[in-house]
């Protein structure tokens, strides 16, 4: 599994290795190769400079880890939720799997709370040159998920976040996210079982990806 390699690292660390491009260019890139949204050149590295003691320095700093305090946050919780003994429910005790959620069912509300707030930044960084009173106004009037992949999705982009992924090579992750929507829509309308352990344990394999998939997207759609 992806977080087995990681070493004891957190699982943060699925932003280590990305920075902002910057300037007008709001895209996510690794340090080595072009920037996948607006195609500049791999960022340089070289450039040192020697001091007067003889120790050489980097002169070049770099914009950091791309990454948010409140990804920092959720990529920690995630981690705690999924590393933490499982209690299962003591009144569901006697339940059967079917009936019952996964005792880890949190991980997943808490994903899809994570999940929004990426929706959100695409949204914002691709729709930078609106008017921001226009941009407030259409994402006030979409504010629930579901109308953020849809509707507003299909008024941006003419498209769906989903199928935008599937066009970008990322139908599995696609597949993945709409189930968990599903699921988690039955949830908060008095399904709790709709969450069940195959669900947890998709999700975090496939964490990564998603991940990946997110940034793919998101470079696409915020090209200068
Ligand atoms: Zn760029």
């Amino acid at each position: 599994m992806w977080y087995d390699e990681l070493a004891g690292k957190s699982w943060f660390s699925l932003w280590s290795g990305y920075m902002l491009c910057g300037g007008d260019c709001p895209g996510i890139r690794r340090h080595e190769g072009p920037c996948p949204a607006c195609g500049a050149a791999p960022a340089d590295f070289s450039s040192t400079r020697t001091t007067s003691d003889g120790r050489t320095t980097l002169a070049y700093i770099v914009a950091g880890a791309e990454g948010r305090y409140e990804d920092y946050i959720y990529l920690q919780m995630l981690q705690r939720e999924w590393e933490r003994p499982v209690v299962e429910f003591q009144a569901l005790a006697h339940s059967s799997n079917v009936e019952r959620p996964s005792a880890q069912a949190a991980l997943v509300l808490l994903f899809w709370g994570y999940f929004e707030t990426r929706i959100e930044r695409l949204h914002r960084s691709a729709m930078r040159k609106l008017p921001q009173r226009v941009l407030e106004d259409q994402l006030k009037r979409h504010s629930g998920i579901g109308s953020r992949l849809f509707d507003l999705y299909r008024i941006f982009f003419g498209t769906t976040y989903f199928d935008d992924l599937r066009d970008q090579g990322f139908a599995a992750v696609a597949d993945l996210l709409s189930d968990i929507h599903k699921r988690r829509n039955e949830f908060s309308h008095g399904k709790p079982q709709a969450i069940n352990d195959a669900t947890v344990k998709a999700l975090v394999e496939n964490l990564k990806a998603e991940h990946e998939a997110w940034i793919a997207v998101y470079n696409n759609r915020v090209r200068p």
